[in-house]
Order: structure tokens, then C-alpha cells, then sequence
């Protein structure tokens, strides 16, 4: 709900803008290689489709849906609700987030691939990177915008799986907070 927003971060043009941008680097950075884009979903699933419509490389996709339980659970372990990985052998895996923030989902990620799967090359692209100290030093290659320590929703970021559908990103306001809250 868009009264539940205390302000706006980035409109959808202004993202819109910035992912030409991210996608015209990834495209000359990945020109003639095996790429395959690995979404960490729910979150990334808008910043997925927008971004990858933009990279006119012969690309391969998969999803990853992955659960994380900081917060409620200090060892920050995440579970990762697949059975099977996608093979990435010999090739050149992009990783898509949507936010690096403490570093716990992506540092699994990476370790899990590494470990498993013989990828020729692994990158992090993130749409947002928190100011924040890491709890595992991850970093992202590909970065859409650096924002301070806040809780953002919209354009594929959840409050308790509400407001993904928003097309811009924002803050959400005390009203929001309690509207939704577990
Ligand atoms: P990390 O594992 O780096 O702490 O956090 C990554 C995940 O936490 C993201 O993929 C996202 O699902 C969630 N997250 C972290 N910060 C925010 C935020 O400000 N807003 C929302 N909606 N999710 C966040
Ligand atoms: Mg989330």
C-alpha cells in the first residue's frame, strides 16, 4: 500500500536507468563466455527480469530459493530448499541478489558452488548494497546502488512477503510495520 511508504529511495525509471547501465558492463565483461545467471529468489525475481532483458548474451538461468534465519537465529544458517543445483561446470556463474547485507546469504551461496560444482569463474551482482559491517566478509563485483542501514521493500524486497509487488523502492512507515507484523 502505498500510504504504508515514508519515502521513496529510487523510482522505477531511476532503477530502470542504472540497470542499463549495470547490464552494458556485464555484457562487455562476459562477451564470448559460457555465462549462466544464478537469482537468489524471492527477492531478486524483479531485478532478474529486468536486468537480464537488458544482456544480449546467449545466457543461461536458474533460481534459487533459499530461506535465511538471522534474525530469529543467531548462526545465520541458511537452508537452501532445492534438491538438485544446476550444473555449472566449466562455466561462468553471475550471481543476483537483491541486497548484500550482512553477507550471510551470499558467503553460503558462493561456498556452496564452490565446493560443488567446478564453475569456471564466480561473480556477486547485487541492486543494493547496506552500509553495514558484514558478518562474513562477502562483497558484491556488480552493484546498483550503495544505501545507508534501512529496511527497504518494493521492486522484489519483502516486508513478511508483502510489498514485492511495488515498483520503486522505499521505506516503509510505523503503519506498515504494523500492518504486516508477525
Ligand atoms: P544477508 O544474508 O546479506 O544479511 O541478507 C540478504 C537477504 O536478507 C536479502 O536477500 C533479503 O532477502 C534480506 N534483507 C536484507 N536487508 C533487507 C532490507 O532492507 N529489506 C528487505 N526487504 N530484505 C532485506
Ligand atoms: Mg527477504
Amino acid at each position: 500500500m502505498v500510504s504504508d511508504i515514508a519515502k521513496v529511495l529510487y523510482q522505477e525509471s531511476t532503477i530502470l536507468s542504472r540497470l542499463d547501465e549495470m547490464a552494458r558492463q556485464i555484457t562487455g565483461d562476459y562477451k564470448g563466455k559460457e555465462l549462466t545467471v544464478i537469482a537468489i529468489l524471492n527477492g531478486s525475481f524483479i531485478f532478474m527480469a529486468d536486468l537480464l532483458r537488458r544482456i544480449p548474451l546467449p545466457l543461461q538461468v536458474d533460481g534459487w530459493s533459499v530461506s535465511s534465519y538471522h534474525g530469529t537465529n543467531t548462526t545465520g544458517r541458511i537452508n537452501f530448499r532445492q534438491t538438485q543445483l544446476a550444473d555449472v561446470k566449466g562455466r561462468h556463474v553471475l550471481l543476483l541478489d537483491d541486497i548484500l547485507d550482512s553477507g550471510l546469504t551470499i558467503h553460503s551461496i558462493k561456498e556452496r558452488l564452490e565446493k560443488e560444482a567446478g564453475a569456471a569463474s564466480l561473480r556477486v551482482c547485487v541492486l543494493l548494497r547496506k552500509n553495514v559491517e558484514r558478518v562474513r566478509h562477502v562483497d558484491a563485483d556488480y552493484v546498483g546502488f550503495d544505501i545507508p542501514n534501512e529496511f527497504v521493500v518494493g521492486y522484489g524486497l519483502d516486508y513478511n512477503e508483502r510489498y514485492r509487488n511495488l515498483p520503486y523502492i522505499g521505506v516503509l512507515n510505523e503503519e506498515g510495520i504494523r500492518r504486516y507484523a508477525r
